[in-house]
């Protein structure tokens, strides 16, 4: 058996200095990685910025509205790359069942990811006498790495992070790779286990020492930590999920701290706590900021309150106050927090601000009216506008806190909301020729608002777009009511020099659709096994037919033939083109196939197609 002074004192010495360096050249090499992603995506925000100025310049001399150039030319080899660069890193995708879908670019990370790890977890294990791979040199190595990567694994998983505001990428964008490199690390300290049974049965002595039990401790709860954040889990029962892992991660990140102790590793671990408790006090300063109403504060006092309404057998819409310090861009999320309608009293759900933080609706006149023409617009903003601003949020219902929810919407009651928000990323469509926006039943909460925003920022000569098109599918024609009326005073509201296009594609049951030229007006609550369940019924055509005589808008029935209806779109614009879209796996799915090659392939673009930007919100589902 191999006893301590087997080893030469030039094989301490390498084990003892790898032992710190390499984590650390770990650090730089991600650090270096963040800060490439984060020069290419502001770079490409301010590109945008700089895109736009330039095209109000080149509009002005030339005047003309999407003048389609389709010549052949070597200047567009640059936006060839770019574009052929999105479509393999974001379009193309590895598709694993029904619900596993990932893109090139997650999938590269992950496979670099993990080979980073390894390749330093095992380079130079061999000891001066010429055995290779020796368990002392990487067991603990490995241990050591797994651990440098707990502050940027917890970083990811927070709301508030560092790495989101380097990169640009928000934090729900980031969540995959929290829990990628999560599990890469469980792997390294499964290895790390059995690298320390071999060697304390090959070994007698031990360079490195730390306590059995800390890290049995700290392994059992990272193994408890990663079953419950497997999909299924998290799917069927995300508050077991949620409140588990804050159990597991804290015993895991205590047992870590004190097992590494004595190995000199426990400055890896202590960051964790910082990162975690600096989101947190952000998020409370935030919640008493932007709901001060409940906190004592007298100014307000009962009116953050929210409205809930039962628009169909599925879906609650919520409607509340927020002061006027609390600004949203269309696109963001916020997390609600009902104490009295959910199980646990701290349960936070995320939901898309289905309204829109300007003052468009409420103060604008329709395009071509001077004076005082009839309003037919959503008061999106209430009568006390500039005081308390609405948010709306359409809320989807599934089994949990939301079929609770459809409990409380059904009897019409109101509920206190605590909001904490606003969270993620709004797309930047200034800069574009086209936007094009696909929506699935409740995913317009993200599509309404950005489209608004479209219609404000041309009014106002802050966007070059001269076409939009809001494509939206829905399961019956009384969806419509939702949000109509906000839809006829957009149109009407739309300057002339941009064309709107709305197209609704009903899929529901024919008999539905009729419905909507039935002239019928009533909302019964009826009971089913103890529970009020809506009797969803027309609540009147009037407005309907209104938004159907409107130019450009239009009701079909079927479903959207997503692929045609977007390639149309590519082969009536050049320039630049964004297509957003929000709604099920599956469509995202089929938007990312039809803009693929050869939509979006080099000779297309080199022969004057547009430059297509693609944005996925998937509610956490895609
Ligand atoms: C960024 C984002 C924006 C969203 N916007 C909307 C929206 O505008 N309208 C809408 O109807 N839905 C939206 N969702 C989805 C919504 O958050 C969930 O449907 C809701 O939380 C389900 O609650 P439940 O207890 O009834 O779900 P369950 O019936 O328990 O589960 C249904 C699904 O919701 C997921 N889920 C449950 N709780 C949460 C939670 N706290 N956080 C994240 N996912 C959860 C589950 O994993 C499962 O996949 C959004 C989700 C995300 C991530």
């Amino acid at each position: 058996m191999p006893s301590e002074s087997d080893f030469s004192e030039a094989d301490i010495a390498a084990l003892l200095q790898q032992f710190v360096t390499y984590p650390e050249q770990v650090w730089y090499a991600i650090a270096a990685f963040l800060f490439i992603v984060g020069c290419f995506q502001w770079g490409s925000f301010v590109h945008s910025k700089f895109a736009r100025r330039r095209h109000y310049e080149s509009d002005e001399e030339t005047a003309t509205a999407n003048d389609i150039q389709y010549k052949f030319s070597l200047r567009r080899i640059p936006l060839a790359i770019i574009n052929f660069y999105r479509v393999v890193t974001f379009r193309w995708t590895l598709e694993i069942g029904q619900s596993y879908t990932l893109n090139m670019a997650e999938v590269f990370v992950t496979v670099a990811y993990i080979a980073l790890l390894l390749i330093y977890a095992f380079i130079n294990t061999t000891t001066v006498e010429g055995q290779k791979l020796d368990v002392i040199f990487w067991s603990n190595r490995i241990a050591m790495l797994a651990s440098s990567q707990f502050p940027i694994v917890t970083a990811l998983g927070t709301k508030n992070n560092l790495v989101s505001f380097v990169t640009g990428i928000s934090y729900d964008r980031l969540n995959y790779i929290h829990r990628m490199m999560a599990r890469t690390c469980f792997m390294l300290l499964c290895v790390h286990t059995v690298g320390e049974i071999i060697s304390s049965s090959y070994y007698p002595f031990k360079l490195i020492k730390a306590s059995k039990g800390t890290g049995i401790i700290a392994l059992a709860a990272f193994f408890l930590l990663i079953i419950v954040s497997l999909r299924p889990v998290r799917t069927r029962a995300y508050e077991i999920f949620f409140y588990v892992h804050f159990l597991s991660v804290f015993i895991f990140l205590v047992a870590a701290y004190f097992h590494t102790k004595s190995a000199y590793g426990s400055y890896w671990i202590w960051p964790s706590f910082v990162f975690w408790a600096l989101d947190r006090v952000i998020r409370v300063v935030r919640l008493v900021v932007f709901n001060h109403s409940y906190f004592g504060f007298k100014s307000g006092t009962g009116t953050m309150d929210a409205a809930t309404e039962l628009l169909s057998e599925d879906l609650v819409r919520l409607r509340l106050h927020r002061p006027p310090h609390f600004h949203w861009f269309p696109g963001q999320t916020a997390y609600l927090i009902m104490p009295s309608v959910s199980t646990l009293p701290f349960e936070a759900h995320p939901f898309t601000i289905a309204s829109f933080d300007s003052s468009l609706l409420s103060t604008a006149k329709p395009e071509g009216q001077s004076g005082s023409g009839e309003n037919h617009g959503t008061q999106v903003l209430g009568s006390s506008a500039p005081f308390w601003k609405e948010l709306v949020f359409l809320v989807n219902v599934h089994g949990g806190f939301t079929k609770k929810l459809k409990e409380v919407a059904a009897k019409k009651e109101t509920v206190k909301v605590f909001v904490d928000g606003p969270y993620g990323p709004s797309p930047d469509l200034g800069s574009y020729d086209t936007c094009v926006l696909v929506a699935g039943g409740s995913g317009v909460s993200y599509t309404l608002p950005v489209f608004l925003n479209i219609i404000e920022r041309v009014r106002k000569g802050k966007s070059s777009c001269k076409r939009v098109v809001f494509i939206w599918s829905i399961r019956g024609a009384e969806c419509v009511e939702w949000i109509e009326e906000t839809l006829i005073k957009a149109v009407q509201l739309a300057p002339l020099s941009l064309t709107v296009s709305i197209r609704i594609f009903n899929s529901g049951s024919p008999s539905t659709s009729q419905s909507m030229e039935v002239n019928s007006s009533i909302s019964n609550i009826t009971e089913k096994n103890g529970i009020p369940e809506p009797v969803v019924t027309r609540r009147g055509s009037l407005t309907s037919s209104m938004l159907f005589s409107l130019r450009g808008v239009k009701m079909e029935s079927g479903r959207a033939d997503l692929d045609a209806l977007l390639k149309g779109e590519v082969s009536m614009t050049s320039g630049r083109m964004s297509v957003s879209v929000c709604g099920s796996q599956g469509i995202a799915r089929t938007v990312r196939h039809a803009l693929r090659f050869p939509v979006s392939g080099p000779s297309s673009i080199l022969n004057g197609g547009p430059s297509v930007t693609l944005y996925v919100e998937s509610f956490g589902y895609a």
